[in-house]
C-alpha cells in the first residue's frame, strides 16, 4: 500500500517528507495507457503532486503543477489535493525512448509553474525555469526561488527486469530557518551518497523505515495515503454540454448519434446519448421562448 509520512529530523531543523507512490503511479499509467517513459515522467510529477498536497492545510486548498519543457513528451499537468491525493496527465503519453533521459524527454527549454489555491481571493502563482527536467532538481530550485527554502528532492519510478513498474516514491528534505551548519552538512552528506529513491522503496519496508535508517531522531507529524483522485463527474460535463450552441448539439445528434467526453485529467469516459442531447436542446429552446 502507498504511504506518505512527514515530520522532522535533526532537532527539528530539517523537515522530511517521504512517500511510496507505486500504486498512485500504476493507476495513472493504467488510466492513460502510458508508455514506460511517460509513466516515469508523469510518475515523478504526480508523486510531487501528492507530496505537495500533503502539505496543504485544509481540503479547501489545492494546487496545480504545469511542467512545460518543450520536449517530446509535451506538457505535464498535475493537480495536488489535501491528504496526498493527486491526478494528472502527460500530453504525449505514447512517446517512449528508453535510451533518452527523462530530462531529455521532458525538455529543459521551459518552465515549472505552480498555482496554489489556498482559498484566498487570488491564487499564488510561481513560475521558475526548468533546470534539468529530471523533476527532483527542478522542484528543489522551485522551493529555493519561490519559498526561499533550501531543499533536496528525489523522486523516482523503478522497474523490474521484465520492465514492469516495481516501485515509485519521493523523498523531500528541507532546511528550516535557523538550521545549524552541522545539520546542513549531515543533509548534504546523505544527499550526496543516497541511492535512487525508487530503489530505496524496494529495499525498505516503509518510508518510515527509510527515514529511520538515515536519521536517528525522526518525529512523525502526520501520515497520509497517496491516491489518484479526480473530481470529474458526469454532472460537471453535463453542465458544459447543456450550454453548447444549439447547432453543435444538433450536429452531435444528427451525425454522431450522441457524444462521448473524455476527462483529460483521469482518462474517464462519459457517454451522452442522442436522447439526452435532444433533452438539452428542448430545454434550451424552452428557456429562449420564456
Ligand atoms: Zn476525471
Amino acid at each position: 500500500m502507498d504511504i506518505l509520512t512527514r515530520g522532522t529530523v535533526l532537532n527539528e531543523e530539517v523537515r522530511v517528507i517521504c512517500c511510496r507512490s507505486t500504486e498512485l503511479v500504476r493507476e495513472a499509467a493504467r488510466r492513460h495507457k502510458l508508455s514506460r517513459s511517460a509513466t516515469t515522467a508523469l510518475g515523478r510529477v504526480i508523486t510531487m503532486g501528492a507530496i505537495m498536497g500533503s502539505m496543504l492545510k485544509t481540503d479547501k486548498e489545492k494546487l496545480e503543477i504545469t511542467i512545460d519543457g518543450k520536449g517530446p513528451l509535451g506538457q505535464i499537468v498535475v493537480d495536488g489535493y489535501y491528504g496526498a491525493k493527486a491526478r494528472g496527465f502527460v500530453e504525449n503519453g505514447n512517446v517512449d525512448d528508453p535510451q533518452a533521459s527523462i530530462g531529455q524527454l521532458i525538455g529543459t527549454n521551459g518552465s515549472l509553474r505552480v498555482v496554489k489555491d489556498l482559498g484566498m481571493k487570488q491564487p499564488f502563482v510561481s513560475t521558475v525555469d526548468l533546470q534539468s527536467g529530471e523533476i527532483g532538481d527542478d522542484f528543489a530550485f522551485y522551493y529555493m526561488i519561490s519559498e526561499q527554502t533550501p531543499s533536496a528532492i528525489s523522486v523516482g519510478v523503478g522497474y523490474d527486469e521484465k520492465g514492469n513498474l516495481a516501485a515509485a516514491g519521493g523523498l523531500v528534505l528541507q532546511l528550516m530557518p535557523g538550521a545549524t551548519e552541522e545539520s546542513i552538512r549531515i543533509v548534504e552528506d546523505i544527499v550526496r551518497n543516497i541511492k535512487p529513491v525508487s530503489q530505496l522503496m524496494m529495499e525498505y519496508e516503509s518510508p518510515e523505515d527509510l527515514i529511520n535508517a538515515l536519521f536517528d531522531d525522526y518525529q512523525e507529524l502526520g501520515r497520509e495515503t497517496p491516491e489518484f483522485k479526480c473530481e470529474c463527474s458526469r454532472g460537471k460535463f453535463a453542465r458544459i454540454i447543456r450550454k453548447l450552441p444549439a447547432e453543435d448539439l444538433q450536429t452531435m445528434i444528427d451525425e454522431d448519434g450522441g457524444c462521448e467526453v473524455v476527462c483529460k485529467m483521469c482518462g474517464k469516459r462519459y457517454q451522452f446519448s442522442k436522447e439526452t442531447l435532444e433533452g438539452y436542446l428542448t430545454a434550451q429552446r424552452a428557456r429562449k421562448a420564456s
